[in-house]
Order: C-alpha cells, then sequence, then structure tokens
C-alpha cells in the first residue's frame, strides 16, 4: 500500500461527531446535524471532513502494522484466510494490544469515581480526563479490521476492544458533560450509558460494566424525569437502576482485576439514594408539584456543595455521601412538614424551623486549691446552629461560638472562698439549654416553613471541639480548669424561630445562650422549604 492509495474501509467510518467522535445517523439530510451522545451541532461538511482525518489515521496504522503488499487483503475479497490470520496475529494484534491495554486502564481509573451528577451540580470527580475522539478513533481502527480476524479468539479480542472503546468514548463524553451543571444533560448522559451497555452486554469478562452502565443509565433517566417534575417516573427508573448497580458491585467484588471499580459503584450508588431522596422531597407535600420546591431544592443544592470559608467545610470533605446524608435529613423534614413523618420539634412560637444539633459535651475540670484540689465530672449540653455552613460565611466571620449555645460564656460566677474550697460544681451553664432540647417532642411540622441542615453531625462535633479550644484562649480560668472532653452529637431538633438582624436572638426560647449568628435571614428564607 503506497501513501497516495484511497483510505480502506471507509464504511467502518461513517459519519462522526466532530466533536465527540461518536457516529452519527448514516441518514443525516439538511447541512446541520446536532450530535445526540455531545449535543454539539455541526455542518454535515465537518463531519465529513472529520471522518476523512480518521480515515487517514487508519491508513496510516495499517501502513505500520501490515507488510508492504498485504493491503489489498483488509478489503474483506481475499480468500485465504491462513493469511489473514497471519497477518492479523503477527500485525494487527500486537498494534492494537499497547493501544488496548493503555485505554483499558485508563477506563477503568475513571470508573473508579463515582459517573454521576446531581442536579445543578457538577460532579465531584478529580479524576482523569481525555479526549473521546481519541477513544472513537480507535474504536474506528477496531472495526476497519474485523475482517482479518478470522477464528473465535480474535473476534472475541476484538470485540472486547470495541466494547472498552466505545463505552469509554462514551464515558469521556459523559465527564465533560458532567462538568457543566446545566439543566438539559440528562437526557444525554443516559443515552450515552445505554450506548455503552449496548456494546458490553455480549461481553462475558466486562458484566460489572454492563451492570454498571445499565444502572447509571436508569439513573440519569431518573433524573431527567425529575427535572420535568415528573416525581413517580423518576421513582420508577430509580428502582430499576439501583439492583444493577448492586449487581456490578457483586461482579466486581468477584473479580479481583475489578476490585478497583467498587470505590466509583458505591458513589454511584450513594448518588442513586439522594437522587430517591430529590424525588421525596419534590413529591411530598399537600401542593404536589410545586415549582417552588424545585427553586428552594437548587439553593439547597448549591448551598450544600459548596464549602464554607473558616474550613469547617473544605472542599475536600464535600462529597457524595455526605450530599446523601443532608438530602435524606432534607427528606424526612419534608415528610413531616406534610403531615406524613415526624421530626423532633421544640414547642415554641417562632416564623421559621431552624435545625439544631444537639451536643452532649462530657468534660472534666479541676477545682479547689491544694489539699481541696479535685476532678469534676460534668455532662453539659449545647445546641449547634445545622445552618452554621451559611451563618460562618457571612457577618460572623469563623468564630465558633458565634453559631453555638456559648456555654462557657454563660458559666455561673462563684465565689472565690467557693473555688478554692472546691465546691465548684460546672464550669459552663447549659441549663436552659438542657430544659429546651428535653421539651422537644416528635411532631410533625405542618404549616410551618423550615430549613433542613445544611451541617452533618461530625462537622457539629468538629465546630463544639473549636469552640472549646477557642473558650480556652479567651478565658485564662477555663484554660487551666478544663480538662478532657468528647463532644458528642445526640439528637437533631427543630426549633421555631425568628431570625432577624445579626445580634437579635433568633432563636428567642434559648435566651442570651441563643446564637448570635444561624445565617442571613435572606439567605435562610431562600433556603426554607414552604
Ligand atoms: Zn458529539
Amino acid at each position: 500500500m503506497t501513501p497516495t492509495s484511497p483510505p480502506p474501509l471507509l464504511e467502518a467510518v461513517a459519519l462522526r461527531c466532530r466533536s465527540c467522535g461518536a457516529p452519527l445517523p448514516a441518514d443525516s439530510t439538511g447541512d446541520v446535524i446536532r450530535c445526540v451522545h455531545c449535543g454539539t451541532s455541526q455542518r454535515i461538511v465537518d463531519a465529513r471532513a472529520f471522518v476523512d482525518q480518521i480515515s487517514l489515521q487508519i491508513n496510516s496504522f495499517l501502513r505500520n502494522a501490515i507488510p508492504l503488499n498485504s493491503g489489498a487483503l483488509v478489503g474483506g475479497s481475499a480468500v485465504d484466510p491462513v493469511a489473514r490470520h497471519n497477518l492479523f496475529v503477527q500485525g494487527i494484534r500486537p498494534a492494537l494490544d499497547s493501544e488496548y491495554r493503555e485505554m483499558k486502564f485508563r477506563c477503568f481509573d475513571l470508573l473508579s469515581h463515582g459517573q454521576m451528577a446531581l442536579p445543578f451540580t457538577v460532579a465531584g470527580m478529580s479524576g482523569p480526563t481525555g479526549d473521546p475522539k481519541q477513544a472513537f478513533v480507535f474504536q474506528a481502527k477496531v472495526r476497519a479490521v474485523t475482517s482479518l480476524a478470522v477464528d473465535t479468539d480474535s473476534q472475541e479480542y476484538l470485540a472486547d476492544i470495541d466494547a472498552i472503546a466505545t463505552a469509554y468514548g462514551h464515558l469521556l463524553t459523559n465527564a465533560g458533560l458532567l462538568l457543566n451543571p446545566g439543566p438539559d444533560r440528562y437526557p444525554f448522559l443516559a443515552r450515552n450509558c445505554r450506548g455503552a451497555s449496548d456494546v458490553l452486554k455480549s461481553r462475558a469478562r466486562l458484566q460489572a460494566l454492563y451492570e454498571r452502565l445499565l444502572g447509571l443509565s436508569g439513573l440519569a433517566e431518573g433524573t431527567d424525569a425529575l427535572m420535568r417534575n415528573d416525581a413517580r417516573q423518576a421513582r420508577d427508573a430509580l428502582k430499576e437502576a439501583m439492583p444493577h448497580l448492586l449487581n456490578s458491585r457483586q461482579i466486581a467484588l468477584q473479580n479481583f482485576d475489578q476490585s478497583v471499580l467498587i470505590g466509583g459503584i458505591d458513589e454511584d450508588l450513594s448518588l442513586a439514594r439522594a437522587t430517591m431522596s430529590l424525588a421525596d422531597i419534590l413529591s411530598t407535600g399537600a401542593g404536589g408539584r410545586d415549582a417552588r420546591v424545585l427553586g428552594t431544592l437548587e439553593v439547597f443544592l448549591r448551598t450544600i456543595t459548596s464549602p464554607a470559608p473558616g474550613g469547617y467545610v473544605s472542599a475536600s470533605s464535600i462529597n457524595v455521601g455526605r450530599t446523601e446524608n443532608l438530602l435524606s435529613l432534607a427528606a424526612q423534614m419534608r415528610k413531616a412538614q406534610a403531615g406524613q413523618g415526624s421530626v423532633k420539634v421544640v414547642r415554641t412560637p417562632g416564623n421559621l424551623a431552624l435545625p439544631y444539633w444537639v451536643v452532649e459535651v462530657p468534660y472534666s475540670f479541676q477545682t479547689g486549691a491544694l489539699w481541696k484540689a479535685r476532678g469534676v465530672e460534668v455532662t453539659d449540653m449545647m445546641l449547634v446552629a445545622a445552618t452554621f455552613p451559611i451563618a460562618l460565611n457571612s457577618a460572623a466571620g469563623a468564630d465558633p461560638s458565634s453559631s453555638v449555645t456559648d456555654v462557657f460564656a454563660a458559666r455561673e460566677q462563684t465565689t472565690w472562698r467557693a473555688r478554692v474550697a472546691g465546691r465548684e460544681t460546672a464550669i459552663s451553664g447549659g441549663g436552659i439549654v438542657q430544659q429546651v432540647a428535653s421539651g422537644a417532642a416528635d411532631l410533625p411540622l405542618p404549616g410551618i416553613p423550615a430549613v433542613p441542615p445544611l451541617s452533618t453531625q461530625a462537622e457539629a462535633t468538629d465546630l463544639v471541639q473549636s469552640y472549646l479550644t477557642w473558650s480556652k484562649r479567651r478565658d485564662t480560668e477555663i484554660e487551666q480548669k478544663l480538662r478532657l472532653s468528647l463532644p458528642r452529637v445526640v439528637d437533631l431538633v427543630y426549633i421555631p424561630s425568628s431570625p432577624g438582624a445579626p445580634g437579635y436572638p433568633a432563636t428567642p426560647c434559648l435566651g442570651s445562650l441563643s446564637p448570635r449568628f444561624v445565617g442571613d435571614p435572606a439567605a435562610l428564607t431562600a433556603l426554607a422549604f414552604a
């Protein structure tokens, strides 16, 4: 074959998208076509020019892989199967093999991350990215040499490569779509996952991938239905997707070379459960379909997937598990609002129910002088505004005392005599907090807008730890006396509140212990589900 000979096997590369490289429908009419895989509109002439480019690459590949004057065999008309087999085994297969190995490695690397994103958010994957075009050009090469694979082994080998290249190409297109939070990406994500699962279906060694992509296509379809406000269809699609993801995990567990996939499958499963909570949030409530709920949900999702200044919610701590956790709490709250469930509520007047983490703070301290010195064990209680990530965002800066009940500032003043004699019983004063928290009861939350927690239990515990350290710095007496403390979240309560200007007690029933900052009133209103 000489460099001037015509490109072989043009039929292997029918029309292709010049943006992502995926095959386009061959019967395309008109001047412009929109790719159904990546959404790019392009002129047909440009798509054809891209096909010519691919043909040149295939030519060059064949020239390198096949000895001179054997090119005619590739066309499919030559009869000698032995000659073809030799060409395949000695030329083509070694030439494909190194590229295949590398592509498979990259594909599995990509799949070790989650492959879907919640609406209005971008995927948290910091994993590898690549150009889907490269994968699809490789796929075209593989398809150009199928006529040389005469025995079953070679045919199976090519089919495996074709499946991996196609799946990888679609997944890379999805990786690009997942980085753009636009609302209309889900039909594309679903179609690409479906396309990948179609080619994987018959591949015995790739069943974990097949099941996963089938599950992912259902997850994308379900999310698309949610965005179209069809919660019932969303639930059906999600219920169908879940067993495929679980199957995929099971198969990957049984195959050592696929165990790298498990972390990514677990992220997909977590995201599927989070999406189920989204369906609950959107479909719960007397009003049923409600555009306002979708609007609030958008603000909520953007808020909980953004880091908060002060380091209490860092970018690295925002992951799909955390989002799943917060969405599940929000769904529970929505059910209580609709009277279909209950949450812990404090009975007190207020126009907006705010979430508070109840934190038990056991500590010991040293009191008394000389022979009266003794250690005292105390268990006090604190409330942490579960909205603190947006509170610390604004006026409060990163002062951890501003979004908690500042119990160490509220300690009872004891006499000098009592302190020397070791008669102090506590160095904190959270009495009112214990009263309020113990008054909370399991109740529905009808008729009052409510904000779901924006922080997790672990983050509330961290904030209390920071608060304790900060309290020691503020007060030398506490610094000297306070010993061990291991705060522990014991409950989540909703307290009807009246957030107003900074400094005004947001939650009046806590009196002077009401946290100073629970979030800007306008921000809280935007996050309140009515
Ligand atoms: Zn495309």
